[in-house]
């Protein structure tokens, strides 16, 4: 929710959703401006490099020690650019603290040279593989978590050795300012960790500068389509977090009551704004009524509003709100049911929760990534056929299974074609730093988070040395006889020839 000034454009203003009040006035920075901002980052990102794993590390926990001082500072814009509730924004902030932490300590054992094995082959040599920083790393984020998501790239790229310049949405500058801040404070002698504000055409700049040496987005998967675009330009390499349809399978032994909970709280929490937030449930017939009497019985104390200890707060972004009625109209129109909520409950800016059944698969609610409180349940004879139905979905960021057998869920979890699976409890892999975060799919590509999310903004250097020389033995010469080339062909086959395991 944005406007932009009308005198030259230059200004605009960051808005509460629920009550409309501009919270904020922030430049626009055209091409120029993100240029400058590159070109320091530059510089900075050698600094950077140049102080070493100890000295950054020790900067980075810094960084979290003061962002959890912080908390309540930066949960309190996180609410009043986003409406979601202080103690969500809480949450987020503690997620982010915990993936700094992680991303501090764990970067150097990750990236740093160790040795590998050279080989029968090659056993005269040394072979060792480092990782290095990129250089300058764009990351340009959404606003549905403004901390936690965006935090999830640049205290990666960070960690590694990078500089970043990283574009907010426009819906959240003041959250991405404020933690640049706060960075600054541990790291005052370089611009190591830029913001720059704008609109879309700010990210663009960003994506299509040749001074960025990778770009991580996290947006819905049209923007990243034409971020993919300008990368190509320059043939930036990208890692793509994009948008999600999750689906939850629930298993005939699960715990029904635990798995309505999840359901609720995947869907509806932060009024469905969650990439990886559940919006299609697939459950077994046996206990498919339990499990919607149960998510019933769940959601008949849940509303929205304003007020700070709100189950959940408005919908952010105002066009969402056509998308959700669209979806629920669809359903509707197309012979589901409402068990919960119905048409009534968009109310703009917030949307009660809506439980939809017996909707067709084909439905714009079931297909297409709704971004609100509003979830569809089918009933499914096995798991084969809820396997089938989840994985039938462009999208594949997220997935969830509730069941009372740990091989049965992990059987399932495998099968599913998603980036992550959450089993007997929801979301959860995203506050495991270990883990890597990423889809497949229409979700995007590419990790975020864990070992694999540093060596995302890394590039792998391998190094070979001969130790010593091996008489007789010159295979990368043209001084090479044809014996020697008889003798390697023996050794090769001797090593390789057999098929033996
Ligand atoms: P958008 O795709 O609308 O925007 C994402 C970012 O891209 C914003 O900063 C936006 O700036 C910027 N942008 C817009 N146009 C361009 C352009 N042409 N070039 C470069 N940058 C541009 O997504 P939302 O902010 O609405 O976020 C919601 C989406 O994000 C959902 O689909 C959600 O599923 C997904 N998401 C994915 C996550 C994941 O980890 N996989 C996590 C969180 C969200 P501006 O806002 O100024 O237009």
């Amino acid at each position: 929710m944005t406007t932009v000034s009308p005198e030259r454009a230059r200004t605009f203003d960051s808005l509460n959703p629920a009550t409309g009040e501009v919270v904020g006035t922030y430049p626009v920075h055209d091409a120029e401006a993100v240029e400058a901002a590159i070109a320091r980052a530059a510089e900075a990102a050698r600094w950077w490099a140049a102080l070493g794993w100890a000295e950054r590390r020790r900067r980075l926990i810094a960084f979290k020690s003061l962002l959890m001082r912080n908390a309540t500072r930066v949960a309190r814009k996180i609410r009043d650019e986003t409406g979601k509730p202080m103690g969500d924004a809480v949450l987020e902030v503690i997620m982010a603290v915990t993936h700094t932490d992680w991303a501090a300590r764990n970067a150097e054992k990750v990236l740093r040279r160790r040795r590998v094995s050279s080989g029968l082959v090659a056993f005269n040599m040394a072979a060792t593989v480092e990782y290095h920083p990129l250089g300058v790393v764009g990351v340009i984020g959404p606003w549905n978590y403004p901390v936690f998501t965006p935090v999830g790239s640049y205290v990666y790229a960070l960690a590694a050795g990078n500089a970043v310049v990283f574009k907010p949405s426009e819906l959240t500058p003041g959250v991405g300012v404020l933690c640049a801040e706060l960075f600054a404070e541990v790291v005052p002698e370089q611009p190591v960790l830029q913001v720059v504000t704008g609109l879309g055409e700010t990210g663009a700049a960003l994506a299509g500068s040749p001074g960025v040496a990778k770009i991580a987005f996290t947006g819905s998967t049209a923007t990243a389509k034409r971020v993919m675009k300008a990368c190509a330009e320059n043939l930036t390499p990208l890692v793509a977090e994009c948008g999600g349809k999750d689906a939850l399978i629930v298993d005939s032994d699960a715990d029904v009551r635990d798995a309505a909970e999840a359901a609720v709280w995947g869907a509806m929490s932060n009024a469905g704004q969650t990439c990886v937030g559940v919006e299609r449930v697939y459950v077994l017939d046996s206990v498919y009524d339990r499990f919607v009497n149960e998510l019933k019985s769940l959601t008949a104390q849940v509303r929205p509003g304003e007020a700070e200890d709100a189950p959940y707060g408005p919908i952010t972004m105002p066009q969402q709100v056509d998308i959700i009625r669209r979806h629920i109209d669809d359903a509707l129109d197309r012979g589901g049911r409402a068990v919960v909520g119905g048409r009534e409950s968009v109310r703009e800016p917030f949307v009660d929760p809506v439980v939809l059944v017996d909707v067709p698969e084909d439905s714009a609610a079931v297909r297409e990534e709704t971004f609100g409180p509003t979830i569809t349940v089918t009933r499914v004879a096995s798991l084969d056929e809820a396997l089938e139905k989840a994985n039938s979905s462009s999208y594949g960021l997220g997935s969830t299974v509730f069941s009372g057998s740990a091989r049965r869920a992990m059987d399932l979890a495998r099968r599913l074609r998603t980036g992550m699976t959450a089993i007997n409890s929801v979301i959860s892999f995203a506050m495991i730093p270990a883990l890597p975060f990423g889809g497949v799919g229409a979700s995007g590509f590419g990790r975020i988070h864990g070992p694999d999310g540093l060596r995302e903004f890394s590039r792998a250097k391998a190094i070979s040395r001969r130790r010593f020389a091996i008489p007789g033995m010159k295979p990368t010469s043209f001084t090479r006889t044809q014996q020697e080339l008889d003798r390697l062909v023996k050794f090769a086959t001797l090593l390789h020839g057999r098929s033996r395991r």
